[in-house]
């Protein structure tokens, strides 16, 4: 079956994105160490990262930089620029835990990551494509969202959908996308 086509029901009609191959494919020491901060929104992505043993700085990166990961004297390090606007940095935090996730031996064989605003490090495509699934799954939960859309009725609104990535702390597009709306 076609990913794309994986969907939760929600019992009010609406439909959201089913969890990545991705995810469902993380390990379950990773899934243990995770998955209670993924039950609340907005998602403590800085405490992710601390529980999987990975350092977050706020850093001055090169304009056109949004992040990168490596690694720094033996520790993980994610850096996030600082000057870009606060949803993107959260998305870019997933990303980068995402490639830590999925792509650890390849972050360090490369000698770490960087991304540039479009969230690309100059790896094969499906590497990022991956990254942004999961990192999708991290600030969206599809577990969560479902239970707090059953909470709205009637059709979706762009009310509702300003109100839903305000409490997770996302874009609104990267709402419609895990709302199926695009
Ligand atoms: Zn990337």
């Amino acid at each position: 079956m076609d990913e794309s086509s994986h969907k939760m029901a929600v019992p009010n009609g609406w439909e959201v994105k089913a969890p990545s191959q991705e995810f469902l494919g993380l390990e379950k020491n990773v899934r243990d160490k995770i998955d209670g901060y993924l039950a609340e929104h907005p998602v403590k992505l800085g405490a992710i990262a601390k529980r999987l043993g990975v350092k977050v700085l706020l850093s001055t990166l090169p304009r056109g930089t949004s992040g990168k990961i490596g690694q720094e004297n033996g520790d993980f390090v994610i850096r996030v620029n600082r000057h870009e606007a606060k949803h993107r940095q959260r998305f870019t935090l997933a990303h980068e835990l995402a490639h830590f996730m999925l792509h650890r031996d390849l972050v360090v064989a490369k000698g770490g990551l960087s991304e540039n605003v479009l969230l690309r490090s100059g790896q094969p495509v499906n590497i990022e494509y991956e990254a942004n699934r999961l990192a999708s799954d991290l600030v969206i939960p599809s577990t969560q969202l479902a239970a707090v859309t059953a909470q709205y009725s009637g059709p979706m609104t762009n009310e509702i959908i300003e109100d839903l990535a305000r409490k997770f702390g996302v874009s609104t597009a990267a709402m419609e996308i895990k709302l199926q709306m695009t």
